[in-house]
């Protein structure tokens, strides 16, 4: 049915894999509401097989140099930028996201982590460090052995390749479970990888809910977990990680406050607030869906606002025109009319948007809510859609701890002309990843992750090897040794 599709559910040791005992999970295609795919849950014979892979594929993988696991990646970052289109047509199928986005941030994103990785992993040593009498100690930076994966449905691609590829570069092998809503993706990931001349086994990808998502972090042969998720799941993944005292990296939820103030460009301004709100129809987890305005600034930036919301161009996502695609599914849609519901009850001003639209699929209008207030619900809670709040402000210090009065910190960003004022309002965001004058940026070479309940770790950048990685120390004595008796 489609064009260049994975061919079975699961990729295990260098290849598809079948089961259909397992329960079958539909793949809808978000802008028709039709089932395009169908694959299967991994049955406890599939995740016994994929974690055995791993396991048997993990000590000649970290045995290379890591020149030649790194050439590897670079390879398979070749293939992925080769075939961008195909796989963003695939991307555009899972998610619903138009074209025009998935052609330049999916795959391309996905093969930028390889290219750095596998860029990073030649280099990859210890240290030597010099004690007394010649004496000294030297570090190994080893891997951690078989690291799991666990992919949030927004950015399918990506988020496979973010996790695999410091994984992959430091010597770990890896089991990969992506979202069952956007199941396809990681096994093209997993599929260039061999092409590229992984050893099989070294990156595995199973299907499957929550339930085999908790097995593969459970098993004792598990020496880490990756997850990008919400909250809740956060919470329960990182306990359970934590009775066995492995490592995680945690890439939560957020809610976001964008700062703009009086003296800032009122068009760079909109810009922001568009990229931080409605790329991917609002599902990213770093948006600023907080929107700060000072009020001397509001009525011109609310008025540019709804003008160029009207010209987003919302439709069939494989048309390249299309600006603005359907919401992930139908249930990720009703939630997000819940909360626009709750946002009218409670008083906030509709001012642009909240329909849906009437055609088939999970299309739902970019929304703005304005005069909202820090006590309502869209205002505390992650939506996850295409909607922005407005909220107004009058000072500095005012502004930075309502913007602070918030259980998550993944990302802040403000927009003002005074660098100073930039600087210092940055360094009081309590939030991973800051923007200035900007938003949404994530390039491999920055690292990316939050504060507070938003995570745990950090991906990309030089900062990913230590999580997934660990020194092992080694003490070397050339003087005489001596004991007390
Ligand atoms: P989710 O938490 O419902 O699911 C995430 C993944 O966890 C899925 O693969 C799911 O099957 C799995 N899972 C669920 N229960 C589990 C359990 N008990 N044990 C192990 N695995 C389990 O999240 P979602 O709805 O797929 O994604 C949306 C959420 O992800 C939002 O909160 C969003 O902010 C967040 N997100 C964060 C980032 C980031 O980098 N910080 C990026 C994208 C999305």
């Amino acid at each position: 049915m489609i064009d260049a599709a994975p061919i079975a559910s699961h990729f295990i040791n260098g290849e598809y894999v079948e089961d259909k005992d397992g329960t079958p999970i539909p793949v809808v295609y978000p802008a028709t509401g039709e089932v395009i795919a169908t694959v299967y849950s991994a049955t406890p014979t599939i995740i016994e097989k994929a974690l055995a892979a791993a396991k048997a594929a993990q000590a000649e993988w970290a045995a290379m140099t890591g020149t030649e696991r790194g050439r590897i990646l670079r390879r398979a970052a070749d293939i992925m930028r080769q075939r961008n289109h195909d796989l963003s047509v695939l991307e555009t199928l899972d998610t619903g996201k138009p074209y025009q986005e998935t052609s330049l941030a999916d795959a391309t994103s996905g093969a930028d982590a390889l290219e750095y990785f596998g860029g990073l992993s030649g280099s990859l040593t210890g240290e030597h460090i010099p004690l007394a009498d010649g004496d000294f100690v030297y570090t190994r930076r080893e891997a951690l052995g078989v690291c799991v994966g666990i992919g949030a449905w927004n950015y399918p691609t990506q988020i496979a390749c973010w996790k695999a590829a410091p994984a992959l570069a430091c010597g770990n092998t890896s089991v990969f479970k992506p979202s069952e809503t956007t199941p396809l993706c990681a096994l093209k990931v997993a599929e260039i990888l061999v092409e590229a001349g992984a050893p099989p086994g070294v990156f595995n990808v199973i299907q499957g809910l929550g339930e085999v998502g908790a097995a593969l972090v459970t098993d004792p042969r598990v020496a880490k977990v990756s997850l990008t998720g919400s909250v809740p799941t956060g919470k329960k993944v990182y306990a359970a990680a934590a009775a066995e005292m492995k490592h995680v990296t945690m890439e939560l939820g957020g809610k976001s406050p964008l700062i703009i103030f009086d003296d800032a460009d009122v068009e760079a301004a909109v810009s922001g607030a568009i990229l931080g709100n409605f790329y991917s129809s609002g599902q990213v987890c770093s948006n600023g869906t907080r929107v700060f305005v000072q009020k001397g600034i509001k009525a011109a930036f609310l008025k540019r606002l709804s003008e160029r919301l009207a010209n987003a161009v919302i439709g069939d996502p494989m048309d390249p025109e299309t600006s603005f695609g359907p919401m992930v599914s139908e249930a990720q849609r009703a939630i997000v009319e819940s909360y626009i519901e709750k946002g009218k009850a409670e008083g906030a001003t509709l001012s642009y948007g909240g329909n849906r639209l009437d055609r088939k699929g999970f299309f739902l209008e970019p929304t703005v809510f304005s005069d909202v207030t820090d006590d309502m619900t869209i205002a505390r809670e992650e939506i996850f859609g295409p909607v922005l709040s407005v909220l107004d402000f009058d000072t500095e210090a005012e502004v930075m701890a309502r913007a602070n009065a918030t259980e998550f910190g993944l990302a802040a960003g403000v927009f003002t002309k005074d660098l100073t004022r930039a600087h210092r309002v940055v360094a009081g965001f309590e939030a991973g990843t800051c923007y200035i004058n900007t938003y949404n940026d994530a390039p491999v070479e920055a690292p990316f992750g939050g504060s507070k309940l938003s995570g745990v770790g950090r991906e990309n950048s030089k900062a990913a090897i230590e999580h997934y990685s660990e020194l092992k120390t080694v003490y070397v004595r050339l003087s005489q040794l001596e004991a007390p008796f």
